[in-house]
């Protein structure tokens, strides 16, 4: 409720611009990122910006239960796969940025292979969040692969969320069934489980817990690490030597939204290089999708990490993604820690 006041207060004091409507947004990325772009493109063009703060996964399902009666305009950020699964499923609709070649390769490829129901924003990799004083104080080496993560000394060490609300969470279901084959990739999601002390809704409390020293590892996105590091926290990431997957972070305009102009504009705001600048300046340091944007010195090294190549179309279709779920439902998460 604060945060919407602040924006109508931001609105209306934009030097006798008129009222320029709203725009309702579900933001997947994480708050200051969200409140940054709120009130700033409130205060520049008088648009009212009303956010919902969800995981991607429940972004997901918020836009089924709506999907008679949509409530949103805006999809901004959030795991890309599904946003794939939204476009797939009819709830957002098709549009053609004028700012696609502006884009990154990859962000226009998430656009092409949805139909233009979606495009990329940024990209992240998928690695683990450390202590080093709590590893240090416990004796424990840094683990560098998926394999050690799942050594028994690591025992009750990890946080990882649960992959029904978060995108981060399928991320890493996606990424080792593409590494290791889907029946050793369950095998080895069962012998994590051991080693998980809780998975939290959010794909981003695994690692503010490792930072807060609540718990020594978490599987994050490893440019959530530096944001943490810069309010003092005790914190380090590394991407596993065997291999891992990259987010494509991913915006969408709903289907059946009332305030279509609004969002278009919104949207496009959000593709230009100014915008995407405020992840970093809201300490996430993601990859931005438009090429002109500045890239900050922390984000990820891409072409120092081992990455798979990701299969963004089969791991984004509905029937996948609801399938993979269940399975870690049914053999990982009901057997006793
Ligand atoms: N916050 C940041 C900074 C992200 O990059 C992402 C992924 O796109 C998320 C949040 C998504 O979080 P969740 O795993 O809860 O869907």
């Amino acid at each position: 409720m604060r945060k919407i006041s602040l924006a109508v207060l931001l609105a209306a004091s934009v030097g006798g611009a008129a009222a320029q409507g709203q725009v309702n947004v579900i933001c997947s990325v994480q708050a200051e990122w969200c409140n940054m772009i709120s009130t700033v493109y409130a205060r520049t063009t008088g648009t009212r910006v009303n956010v919902t703060m969800k995981g991607s996964g429940e972004a997901l399902a918020q836009l089924i239960a709506e999907k008679e009666n949509p409530k949103t305009d805006v999809w901004f950020g959030g795991t890309g796969d599904p946003h794939l699964q939204a476009a797939e499923q009819g709830l957002t609709v098709e549009y053609k940025s004028p700012s696609l070649p502006q884009l990154h390769e990859w962000a226009q490829q998430q656009a092409k292979q949805s139909g233009y129901k979606t495009v990329g924003i940024y990209s992240g990799p998928l690695g683990f969040g450390y202590n080093p004083e709590l590893l240090a104080k416990k004796k424990l080496a840094v683990p560098k692969t998926w394999a050690d993560l799942a050594k028994v000394e690591y025992k009750g060490e990890v946080q990882v969320a649960n992959p029904a609300s978060s995108g981060t969470s399928y991320t890493m279901i996606a990424t080792l069934v593409q590494l290791m084959g889907e029946d050793k990739a369950f095998e080895y999601l069962k012998g994590l489980h051991r080693n998980v002390g809780a998975y939290p809704r959010s794909g981003t409390a695994p690692i503010k817990a490792v930072a807060r020293g609540e718990t020594a590892l978490s599987i994050s996105f490893v440019h959530d690490g530096p944001g943490e590091k810069m309010q003092g926290f005790p914190v380090e990431t590394i991407t596993p030597s065997d291999g891992t997957g990259a987010e494509i972070g991913s915006m969408s305009i709903i289907k059946g939204s009332r305030n279509v102009d609004a969002a278009t504009k919104f949207y496009e705001w959000a593709l230009t290089p100014a915008a995407q600048e405020m992840a970093a300046a809201a300490k996430q340091f993601q990859l931005p999708s438009n090429k002109a944007a500045k890239v900050d010195p922390r984000v990820p090294d891409f072409k120092k990490i081992k990455l798979i190549n990701y299969d963004y179309a089969k791991y984004g279709a509905s029937a996948e993604r609801r399938r993979l779920i269940a399975r870690w439902e049914k053999e990982v998460n009901s057997l006793p820690r």
